[in-house]
C-alpha cells in the first residue's frame, strides 16, 4: 500500500509543483493545495465532443494529465483512412465506434483511467447529462455540431431575478478545430465572453469533408466527389499516373464515377464543374496540426478545472504552412448574439404584403448572422399556434409547403410578431420578432 502511494506521488509530481505552489500566472485568487489534485483525480468530469484527430489527442492528453472521470461521444465508426492520425485505433478496429474503442484503449493503458464512451449523435444526450460536466471540450470537424454544443451550454444558464448569472451554472467550453496546417484554439466561458454564435462570421462555407462521412454515409455531391478522388482513383488507378486536377480526361473520369455513386445513394447535383472544384480544393488532415491544437485546448480544461491559471482570453490561431505562427486575440460578445443575448432577433421587413414566407426562410438559411440549415417556423396568430412551415418533418411538410408562397400578410402575421424559429444547429427554438417597415403609413 505505501509503495502504492510513493508510486501515486511520483507520478503526479509534475501537477503538484503547479497545482501546490504559487507561480506568476496563478490566478490572483488561487491558493495552493493539494486538494484541487485530489479533485482533478476523483471528482473532476470532463466531456470531450468527438473521438477523431482531435478527440484522439484530447483524450490521450487528458487522461496522461491526471484527468480520470472522462466522457467521450461520438457518432462515428473507424475507418481505414483515420488510422493514419487517429492513434487510438488499429486496423482490427475498423468498422467499430470510435468512441467505444477510444475508450477501451485509454482504460487499459492508463492506471485509474474510467473513460465514458457514447456513440451517439450529441443531439441525443439530454441537458441532464451534459449538466453534469465542470468542462466541455469539442474536437469537431463540424459548425453545426459546435453551434448545437454552445446553444446546449448557454441555455443551462441560470439567472437570478436582477439578471445577475448563476456562477454555478456555468460550464466552460473549450473548442479546438483544425483544417490542414491550420488551427484554432478557444475558451468559451458562457454568458461571459464571446459565444460561437457571436463570431459566426469566421466560419466560411466548409469545403473539406470528413473521410468517414465520404466512405459511409455520403449525403451531398461533393461527397461523392471526393470518394472517388481519394479512394476509387488510387484503386483503380484508371491511367497509371496520380489525378491531375487540370488534366480534363481525368476529370471527366471522375465525374463519370461520381455520377454512378451519386445513384447509388440517391444523391443528385454532381456536375463536372463541381467536379473541378472538389478535386483542386482538398485540404487534408495534418496529425501535427491536430496534436498542436489538442495540446493547446487540453491545456486550457487543465487550467480551468484546477481553477490555478489564467485561461486563454480568448481565441487563439495557429498556422505552420510557411514557419510557425501563433497569434491570440480577444473575440467580442455580439451585443445581439441569437444565443447569448437574451434579446429576440429583429427581423426588418420592407414590404410585408410583398415579402413571402419562402422568402424568410431563404433569409435565415442565407443571412451570415443565422446560417440555418432547415429553419421550422412557428407562432401564434389569433391566441393560437400555428405551424408556417417545417421541412424535417414529412407529413408537415407537405401541409406547410402552400404556406411558402403567401405574403406574410396573407398569413396574417403582424407588426412585431413574433416566431419560434427551430433548427439543427441549436438544441432550443430561436425567437425572430418582425419589424415591418409598412406600420409607419399604414397607421396614418
Ligand atoms: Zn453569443
Amino acid at each position: 500500500m505505501e509503495e502504492f502511494q510513493e508510486g501515486t506521488q511520483k507520478r503526479w509530481i509534475h501537477l503538484r509543483n503547479i497545482l501546490e505552489r504559487p507561480g506568476p500566472f496563478s490566478r490572483p485568487e488561487y491558493v495552493p493545495s493539494p486538494e484541487i489534485l485530489e479533485f482533478l483525480l476523483t471528482s473532476c468530469k470532463v466531456l470531450i465532443i468527438g473521438a477523431g484527430g482531435l478527440g484522439c489527442e484530447l483524450l490521450k492528453d487528458l487522461a496522461m494529465m491526471g484527468f480520470r472521470h472522462l466522457h467521450i461521444i461520438d457518432m462515428d465508426v473507424i475507418d481505414l483512412s483515420n488510422l493514419n492520425r487517429q492513434f487510438l485505433f488499429r486496423h482490427k478496429d475498423i468498422g467499430l465506434p470510435k468512441a467505444e474503442v477510444a475508450a477501451k484503449y485509454v482504460n487499459a493503458r492508463v492506471q485509474g483511467c474510467q473513460v465514458v464512451p457514447h456513440y451517439c449523435p450529441i443531439q441525443d444526450r439530454s441537458e441532464g447529462f451534459y449538466q453534469q460536466f465542470h468542462v466541455i471540450v469539442c474536437g469537431l470537424d463540424s459548425v453545426p455540431a459546435r453551434r448545437w454544443i454552445n446553444g446546449m451550454v448557454v441555455s443551462l444558464l441560470c439567472y437570478d431575478e436582477d439578471g445577475v448569472l448563476d456562477q454555478s451554472s456555468v460550464i466552460p467550453l473549450v473548442d479546438g478545430g483544425t483544417e490542414g496546417f491550420k488551427g484554432n484554439a478557444r475558451v468559451i466561458v458562457p454568458g461571459v465572453t464571446a459565444c460561437i454564435e457571436c463570431t459566426l462570421d469566421l466560419y466560411p462555407p466548409q469545403v473539406t469533408y470528413p473521410l468517414c462521412t465520404i466512405a459511409n454515409t455520403p449525403r451531398l455531391p461533393e461527397h461523392c466527389i471526393e470518394y472517388v478522388k481519394v479512394a476509387q482513383w488510387p484503386k483503380d488507378n484508371p491511367f497509371g499516373v496520380d489525378l491531375d486536377g487540370d488534366d480534363a480526361q481525368h476529370l471527366t473520369w471522375v465525374h463519370e464515377k461520381a455520377v454512378e455513386r451519386a445513384t447509388q445513394f440517391n444523391i443528385k447535383g454532381v456536375t463536372y464543374r463541381l467536379v473541378q472544384g472538389v478535386v483542386k480544393n482538398i485540404i487534408p488532415a495534418v496529425a501535427s496540426t491536430n496534436a498542436v491544437i489538442a495540446a493547446v485546448c487540453a491545456t486550457e480544461v487543465f487550467k480551468i478545472a484546477s481553477t490555478s491559471l489564467v485561461p486563454l482570453n480568448n481565441f487563439m490561431i495557429f498556422n505552420d504552412i510557411d514557419g510557425i505562427y501563433t497569434y491570440i486575440y480577444e473575440a467580442e460578445r455580439k451585443v445581439d448574439c441569437t444565443v447569448c443575448s437574451n434579446i429576440p432577433q429583429l427581423v426588418t421587413v420592407e414590404d410585408p404584403s410583398k415579402m413571402k414566407l419562402k422568402d424568410l426562410v431563404e433569409l435565415l438559411r442565407e443571412s451570415p448572422k443565422f446560417q440555418m440549415k432547415s429553419p421550422g417556423l412557428t407562432t401564434t396568430v389569433n391566441g393560437t399556434n400555428k405551424t408556417l412551415y417545417m421541412s424535417t418533418i414529412g407529413a408537415i411538410e407537405k401541409m406547410t409547403k402552400g404556406n411558402l408562397t403567401k405574403s406574410l400578410l396573407e398569413l396574417g402575421l403582424k407588426d412585431g410578431q413574433e416566431l419560434m424559429v427551430a433548427d439543427t444547429t441549436t438544441p432550443n427554438a430561436i425567437i425572430v420578432k418582425l419589424a415591418f417597415k409598412q406600420s409607419d403609413t399604414e397607421m396614418k
